[in-house]
């Protein structure tokens, strides 16, 4: 199937969404990537929808992305002595301790020494998604005498965020290391970190990943934003995860930290998404609010790479219409001429590599022409990404003989990947972009094609080839 649509749409699977069918559905209706998230579901449920993503591949023919979703060093309290939790009242004390007998209305376990080990007097701690929140008074090795300063009611295991205090975590946790072999083995496409704090963190990760899949950095935390440039380096792309950085930094900073963590990534060349409660209401709802649709077509006005559907495709009432509705809502927005016109002006100089000008020249050479499409050949994807950057206004072809950069390149704006498993030799070039194209139904008789590639073949980073070619014609 080849859509015209360019950004892309990542659906969540969970139980809403498990069944074969229902994935067909998701995939038909626009998901280009599916996500699992491993904060929830057994290594059994995770493997199921694997198996299910792989078959419908197979069927459609066409290459399907899986990002894995690693929980990170996700911070939670211990249990209540009452089932039903607790009601605090404000300006009450409250103390959190390393003791795990059930909890009251006076005090909770917080099994984490890292925390107290990092906390000051003063320093805030959000519970329950921000929805209590308490200020540290004093506190030692184990334990924290606090204030109540908003109010609510806990219960069992509910997440704590500390936003002040760069904590001493590691990356990833024992659990999340496991989850990681068990993705790889099953050849995942993606894995995201969250809580990601600093470039050691990914660094982590991609040493343990050791280039099997390609990896994304949640960015959800004020420390990570305080190295945003150096994760975006490390990293191969980056989710702006505002569930928990609504939390952790104050709700009016984030759509302006959206526009600047896409334009880190844009000026770099790396993939972002942006990511969840984007149509929140759809989980109850066969319509979402107009907010949440201007908040879709903002992110893809901003030049995210992809926009991402959570609860709303993984546990709500509506999946595949959350997939559809998403899906009008971006191809609205690129409909409108100013939309490229916009993503041009915010485009920021290219490298003076060979790949970076030549790549520069076909954007300029396929918008003069009104080609219909860019054709990459490439085998690390570098020149993909390099032309995706360029958001130009044709298509982006990517002829790769790897099955992983294809299905890698399922998250990334604008590109439609086939493999070509067998060697292209270098005189049949055009030929062998313009059967594609024509197989794909990316162009029709008549059209132009902009193809770039790196003679002879088979050398990565060797792109030193521009070439125009019209769809119809012998090559
Ligand atoms: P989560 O990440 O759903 O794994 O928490 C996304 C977010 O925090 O926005
Ligand atoms: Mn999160």
């Amino acid at each position: 199937m080849t859509r015209e649509r360019r950004g892309k749409i990542i659906a969540t699977l969970g139980p809403a969404s498990s069944s074969g069918d229902t994935i067909a559905d998701l995939y038909e209706a626009g998901a280009d990537v599916f996500r699992l998230n491993f904060s929830h579901g057994s290594h059994e449920d995770h493997a199921a929808r694997i198996a299910k993503i792989r078959a419908l591949e197979k069927k459609v023919g066409h290459p399907i992305g899986i990002l894995m979703d690693l929980q990170g060093p996700k911070l939670r309290l211990g249990t209540f002595a009452n089932e039903e939790g607790i009601v605090l009242k404000g300006n009450t004390a409250f103390r959190l301790d390393m003791d795990d007998t059930p909890g009251d209305e006076t005090r909770v376990g917080l099994p984490h020494p890292e925390i107290f080990k990092a906390l000051n007097p003063g320093a805030t701690l959000l519970v329950n998604d921000g929805h209590v929140r308490f200020e540290v008074l004093d506190c030692g090795e184990d334990w924290a005498n606090t204030k109540v300063i908003v109010p609510g009611s806990l219960t069992n295991r509910k997440g704590v965020n500390v936003p002040d205090v760069t904590l001493p975590l590691p990356a990833m946790t024992d659990k999340d290391i496991a989850d990681l072999n068990f993705g790889l083995d099953l050849g995942v496409d993606w894995v995201a970190l969250s809580f990601v704090q600093n470039p050691k963190d990914v660094i982590e990760l991609k040493a343990r990943v050791n280039d099997r899949a390609t990896v994304i950095a949640k960015l959800e935390k004020p420390a990570a934003l305080r190295h945003l440039d150096e994760i975006v380096q490390e990293a191969d792309g980056v989710m702006i995860a505002r569930g928990d950085l609504g939390v952790e930094v104050p709700l009016e900073q984030v759509p302006v930290l959206q526009k600047r963590i896409i334009r880190a990534c844009r000026s770099v060349g790396k993939p972002s998404i942006v990511a969840t409660q984007m149509l929140e209401t759809m989980i109850k709802s066969p319509m979402p609010t107009r907010a949440e649709a201007s908040d879709v077509a903002t992110a893809v006005y901003d030049g995210a790479d992809a926009v991402m559907l959570s609860a709303e495709t993984a546990a709500g009432d509506y999946p595949v219409r959350a997939v559809t509705t998403m899906d009008r809502i971006i191809s609205q927005v690129e409909s409108d001429e100013h939309y490229l016109n916009m993503m041009a002006a915010g485009h920021k100089a290219h490298g003076d590599s060979a790949p970076d000008s030549i790549t520069a020249a076909a954007r300029q050479v396929a918008a003069n022409l009104k080609a219909k499409a860019i054709v990459t050949y490439t085998t690390s994807g570098s020149t993909t990404l390099r032309a995706a950057r360029e958001r130009p206004p044709a298509r982006i072809l990517c002829l790769t003989p790897s099955e992983s950069v294809a299905r890698r390149f399922a998250l990334v704006w604008g590109v439609h990947s086939v493999v070509k498993l067998a060697h292209t030799p270098d005189e049949r070039i055009g030929a062998v972009a313009i059967e594609t194209a024509a197989k794909e139904g990316l162009a029709e008789d008549g059209d132009l094609l902009v193809v770039t590639a790196g003679v002879p073949f088979g050398t990565v980073g060797s792109t030193n080839m521009i070439r125009v070619v019209r769809m119809g014609e012998q090559y």
